[in-house]
């Protein structure tokens, strides 16, 4: 996202030959903005901030911005902010489309009701600091920001107080107990009756174990999500993990391979969760349902093309992440019914090793302890064309 800074000669110019004639207190809003713009006024009212654009003019208008922008503010009088039509189009087909829109307006409103410029710091657990990221990319991180949730609160306490405290959702100290949990259904891939997925070698892919471990070669050009189905479903009010070791040695750097999980329902597969890495030491999380992944992070403890294991914990209605045994982030689910399917993501024409295979419960009182191993497992393999792994356009 780019506040568009034309030399301050180009702005004089500009305002010179231009604006004499113009109404500098215009009042221009699309009906498209309106409800994000009330929002903005209502939220800097709960922080004693007074902005009365009907009077002191602003204009909000779709645009076509080339690039890859998503938003422009023109520091014109009155405050001009342009949103590509195209990217708006796109955002509004998604779940996350309503937390998406606020972002981009409230950015380009920091921009030019509260003078604010791009801030590209970073909070302890990787998130930006500020929903104000944005302009040149930074150590080539996507400016996908997870404004969502429990997060919210903060950015916009920040938005409207730079100084704002580290919120608690920042801390890299896991905050929550994860002891206590019994194993639900497990596989070590040691034998055949260990597999889960029927061996096969077939145009599309080739499942084998090798060497205690399952390999999944993929020969097609689009993104794989490997699920098995359990014949017992995972109530989502219970605490739960999942967890399995992956290895993709070879491929390019930037694919990203790891865990995936989704409801029970028919078009489960539609909001898979998924908590991904890949070889240049990046983690992503998301759901299928959103435009794209909440954020990228920069994650040291990821070994490059070796092996890792990845875990999650559902504690609550939030997800926390480990890496090789270390809390990275916590975040929360999007999927709200029980869960059934449980497995992986394998690139384009990719190849992933797979162990250690495991999905636990915390023990409470009304969780019934399941017999281990006991669960029936179903393998299963889609191809999808889609995805969602866009990066946000600039703003
Ligand atoms: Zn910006």
């Amino acid at each position: 996202m780019k506040c568009l800074r034309y030399s301050s000669v180009c702005v004089l110019l500009f305002i010179l030959v231009f604006t004499s004639c113009k109404d500098s207190h215009e009042y221009s809003v699309d009906s498209a903005f309106t409800e994000y713009l009330q929002r903005f006024e209502d939220e800097a009212a709960t922080r004693g901030r007074t902005f009365d654009p009907k009077s002191s003019g602003l204009i909000i208008e779709f645009g076509d911005l080339s690039g890859d922008v998503a938003g422009l503010t023109h520091y014109e009088k009155p405050i001009r902010i342009q949103i590509d039509k195209t990217y708006w189009d796109a955002i509004s087909k998604t779940a996350g489309a309503d937390m998406m829109k606020e972002d981009l307006l409230f950015h380009e409103l920091g921009h030019g009701l509260l003078g604010r410029e791009h801030l590209n710091t970073t909070l302890e657990n990787g998130d930006w600091k500020s929903i104000m990221c944005g302009g040149d990319k930074v150590n080539d991180r996507a400016w996908n920001i997870n404004y969502r949730g429990e997060r919210r609160k903060y950015y916009l306490d920040e938005l409207f107080k730079e100084s704002t405290a580290a919120p608690d959702f920042s801390s890299l100290e896991l905050a929550v107990d994860t002891t206590g949990y019994s194993t639900f259904v497990q596989r070590n891939f040691d034998t055949q009756d260990q597999a889960i997925w029927p061996l096969v070698d077939d145009s599309q892919h080739k499942i084998s174990l090798d060497n205690g471990r399952l390999c999944f070669q993929s020969k097609v050009d689009q993104t794989y999500l490997v699920l098995a189905k359990m014949g017992t479903s995972i109530s989502i009010n219970s605490n739960f993990s999942y967890e399995i070791t992956i290895q993709y040695p070879t491929g390019t750097a930037t694919n990203q391979y790891g865990l995936i999980f989704a409801p029970a329902s028919s078009n489960a597969t539609d909001s898979t969760e998924y908590f991904t890495i890949n070889n240049n030491q990046r983690m992503f999380m998301g759901n299928r349902l959103w435009y794209s992944f909440f954020t990228e992070l920069p994650e040291s403890s990821i070994v490059q093309a070796g092996v890792n294991k990845l875990k999650v914990f559902k504690v609550g209605g939030i997800l926390y992440y480990f890496i090789n045994g270390i809390y990275c982030y916590r975040s929360e689910i999007v999927t709200s019914t029980n869960l059934n399917q449980f497995g992986f993501m394998v690139p384009a024409q990719g190849t992933v090793w797979v162990d250690n295979f495991k999905i636990a419960q915390q023990a409470s009182a009304g969780v019934v302890q399941k017999v281990k191993q006991n669960i029936q497992v179903i393998g299963g393999a889609q191809v999808i064309s889609d995805f969602n792994q866009h990066t946000i356009n600039k703003q």
